[in-house]
Parts: structure tokens; sequence; C-alpha cells
């Protein structure tokens, strides 16, 4: 693990952005030593690897839920997730309010675009989301509560284009909040960037960034 970076990252942050700090494939000694030094809020994106470090670790920490999430996993976050990013269709939103009544918990939610130029990342397009955000279904889910917007760029060295994904996230974030969510000031999170991208994500607005192998490493599976 990599204290300095970690210190370096948190002392570059501007106000209003929060690190989370992805801990996935990584044992919980790792993350109980970064709580240890003042970090609270881990990422993870695998439910029951969550379930397991969650029962062992502190009961403080706010875990962020960063992958894609299978429906039938739901009910291994669903007592104490403290924000899912991840959300990709209407049918797991469905199925996280399902869940959420389930534990009397209203669950945090980050709506997942589809920004990259690879077919492999999930994501709604905003066409999707707007359908979704206009049925009547929607308006009866009282059990989550959607607090912006998430992204993944390209995996490219090409830094113009990383910077055009970003920023038409942050337009799509604007869009929704403008025509959707303007009485809901807790539609305000804007999650991108990552350990090769989080300067550039930040410049375009990011409040949340998601960073892994800067502080913990290179991991052995990748996902
Ligand atoms: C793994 C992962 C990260 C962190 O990636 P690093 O490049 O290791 O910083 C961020 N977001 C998501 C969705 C991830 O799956």
């Amino acid at each position: 693990m990599n204290i300095e970076k970690y210190d370096e990252i948190r002392a570059s942050l501007p106000a209003g952005v929060r690190l989370v700090a992805v801990s996935k494939f990584k044992p919980a000694e790792d993350i109980a030593a970064l709580y240890q030094h003042g970090q609270r809020v881990f990422g993870e994106n695998h439910a029951q690897e969550m379930k397991s470090k969650h029962e062992i670790l502190p009961q403080d920490i706010e875990w962020h839920f960063i992958g894609h999430l299978q429906t039938n996993k739901i009910k291994y976050i669903a007592p104490y997730v403290a924000l899912i990013h991840s959300i990709d269709s209407f049918n797991l939103l469905k199925e996280v309010n399902k869940q959420a009544v389930k534990n009397n918990r209203v669950i945090p939610c980050l709506l997942q675009f589809h920004i990259a130029d690879e077919e492999t990342k999930f994501g709604f397009s905003l066409e999707e989301c707007e359908e979704m955000l206009q049925s009547p279904d929607f308006q009866e889910l009282k059990n989550v509560k959607i607090h912006g917007v998430m992204g993944m760029a390209t995996f490219t060295d090409d830094h113009g284009q990383v910077r055009r994904e970003f920023h038409h996230l942050h337009d799509i974030f604007e869009t929704l909040k403008f025509r959707y969510f303007s009485q809901n000031p807790d539609f305000k999170e804007l999650s991108m960037g990552m350990t090769d991208d989080y300067p550039i994500a930040i410049e375009e607005g990011s409040t949340l960034i998601r960073i892994g192998s800067a502080i913990f490493g290179p991991r052995n599976y990748q996902t």
C-alpha cells in the first residue's frame, strides 16, 4: 500500500471532492490500515466480498458499491450500503428498492451512464434514463434516492477524448438536474475519475473520485 500517494491525492483534492478508496480484491488488513490513517469511504465491486469485509471491519465505514450489480446479490449489501454508484437499468433500481423496503431504509443511488467508446462498460443512455425518470413506476420507488450520476471514461492515452467523455457526463448531470431533480438537493454527485484519469475528472467537475491501484497497488484480477 502507498500511504504517501494516498496523502498526496488527499492533499490535492479541491473542496467538495471526496475520495472513494477502491479496495476490491484487497485484504481487510489493507482497509483497516487505511482506516487507521483516517479514510472512511471504501468502494467494492463484488457484493459478497463487500459483505464479508463489512462484517469484520469498523462499523462506521461508508461502503460504496461501484461495480455491475446482479439483482440476486443486492441482499448482501442492502442493509448497510451507503451509496450504489452503478444503477444501470430500471429493473435493477426496482430490485434495489424492494430490498431497501425489506430493510426499512432508503438507499442512496447514482445512475450509471455509458460514456465510453467501449462496448463492455455498462450504463444508461440519456434517452433510456429519461424514459425511466418519466415513468409513473419510477415515482412509486420510495426507498431509493437518486444522488447523481456515475461514469467511466474510455481506457486510452488520448486525454482529449477522456476530457470530452467526462464533460459529456457533466452535461448529462446538469440536464437531469434541471429537468427532474431541481427540487432535490441530494442530487449533487458526479462520480467520475479513477487512478489514471482523476485529475481530468476533477477539472471537469467530479465530486467523487474512485481510486484503487494508486493507493493499494496493482490488483491480481482487474475487472
Ligand atoms: C476498479 C474500479 C475503480 C478503481 O480503478 P483504479 O484504476 O485501480 O483506480 C474505479 N471505478 C470502478 C467502477 C472500478 O471498477
